[in-house]
């Protein structure tokens, strides 16, 4: 076999073999196959699609060029969680501990932050003592003693797909359906979840901005998990502003465990009974979706919710008296009110140029080997559809560098749209996306 061949195939309009799409990543992954010649393979595959085999082919051949998890030493049904991408993006912190205490087990890796967009691990290790690198014994011990665990991700999860990804950045390759799906599904797959829920973002903040190509990149990823026998569901959810009030890693603990009191932001609280009773579904905790609903309703009612969080960041060498009491968590020590400069409606947010902002403050890493301020970060006061008058407070800054604080609260107010003219609220669920179909949910 010849990558040429291959090339010179896809180029044509025509559908490539399961041993070709094999050979492609196999010689990839080593080196054996150049940049020059996967280049051209993305960009005939940009132009001409893969269909729905050769996507499912892709995706297994790149699950298989790394590391595949064990998870079947835990009992249950494993559910796993993925979101395509947000800002301010509180869930994970919340849907695994709300998961749990409903009985099903949450065995989940998670990333780091880069750019604009944060990660549950930083996250997470805002908290006290908290330890996200447990050895496999632990982490298995962990799931099947308390029902949750929450680790680093493994270094060597799809290698094919982190040099492929590298590559489709720089050769305009990205914004291709099936190079998504399979990019995204490759790797938790090698996750090794018996089900998966997808959060697909969609909006000005999403990697795909309108809703019918959100629809498109959402059952793509339904049947590559459907087709390797994986149950899988995608939510469609609205990323056209920050998710809740918090953006930043000690700002975000304090968010989710506000939300699992039941104190939380109304999208972010409706973000994780949506995406957590499709989870519970999925996991067998409840027959219908209203059910599963009113399962996680009640638990965040009754405290078992909290209780799991509790347990979870004790388990993992926490601190767990940050519940009751949020001075425990890092502290900026510089605060800087930012303000309306005109009255009118909250529009529109520009969320990359928010979590830029972020960024900034100290929030997040310009590159992987940034350090974090686990304290800095910008605290919301504003949704869309909200009317300000002139010089109330649009956001809070948090940062332990003064000096950043005028260029942010510049660029914070440039990326928040004020309008003369009301405007409505941001729907949150647009459509539930199964094996089966397609739910739409029309604004109520
Ligand atoms: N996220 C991924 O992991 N891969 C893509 O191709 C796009 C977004
Ligand atoms: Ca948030």
């Amino acid at each position: 076999m010849r990558i040429y061949d291959i090339i010179k195939k896809k180029r044509d309009g025509e559908i490539l073999t399961q041993s070709e799409i094999v050979f492609f990543i196999e010689g990839y992954t080593t080196g054996d196959i150049k940049d020059y010649q996967a280049s051209a393979l993305l960009m005939a595959i940009y132009l001409n699609g893969l269909n729905r085999e050769e996507t499912i082919y892709l995706t297994e051949a790149m699950m298989h060029s790394g590391d595949m998890v064990d998870l079947s030493s835990i009992n249950g049904t494993k559910v796993d969680k993925h979101s395509t991408g947000g800002v301010g993006d509180t869930t994970t912190m919340v849907l695994a501990p709300l998961v749990a205490s409903v009985g099903v087990p949450i065995a989940k890796m998670s990333g780091r932050g880069l750019g604009h967009t944060g990660g549950t691990i930083d996250k997470l290790e805002s908290i006290p003592g908290f330890h996200v690198e447990l050895s496999a014994e632990r982490f298995t011990d962990n799931v099947n003693n308390y029902g949750i665990a929450v680790i680093g991700q493994s270094k060597n999860i799809a290698p094919a797909d982190k040099k492929l990804y590298a590559l489709r950045d720089v050769t305009a390759t990205v914004e291709n359906i099936s190079l998504i799906a399979s990019s995204i599904m490759s790797k938790k797959l090698a996750a090794g979840s018996d089900g998966i829920v997808l959060d697909v973002k969609t909006g000005s903040g999403a990697f795909i901005k309108d809703i019918e190509g959100s629809i498109a990149l959402a059952k793509a990823m339904v049947e590559i998990g459907d087709g390797m026998s994986k149950q899988t569901i995608a939510v469609i959810t609205d990323m056209s502003q920050p998710l809740g009030f918090a953006i930043g890693n000690g700002l975000e603990v304090i968010e989710a465990i506000e939300t699992l009191k039941g104190n939380g932001p109304a999208d972010l609280t409706e973000l994780c009974l949506t995406l957590g009773a499709n989870m519970a579904m999925i996991g067998g905790a409840a027959e219908t979706f209203d059910e599963a609903h009113q399962m996680l309703v009640d638990n965040i009612a009754n405290g078992k919710a909290l209780a799991k969080f509790r347990e979870f960041v004790k388990a993992q060498d926490g601190d767990d008296g940050v519940v009751d009491d949020y001075t425990r968590l890092p502290q900026a020590n510089y605060k800087r009110a930012v303000k309306a400069p005109q009255s009118g409606y909250i529009a529109a947010f520009e969320n990359e140029a928010v979590g830029i902002c972020a960024m900034l403050l100290g929030a997040g890493r310009i590159d992987m080997s940034s350090e974090i301020d686990l304290s800095a970060g910008i605290q919301l006061t504003v949704k869309i559809g909200d009317y300000v008058a002139s010089g109330d407070v649009l956001a809070t800054l948090y940062s332990n560098d003064k000096t950043c604080l005028d260029e942010v609260e510049q660029k914070l107010v440039a990326a928040i749209n004020i309008s003369e003219v009301a405007c409505s609220e941001a729907q949150l669920i647009k459509a539930i996306v199964k094996a089966d179909g397609v739910s739409r949910y029309d604004r109520k």
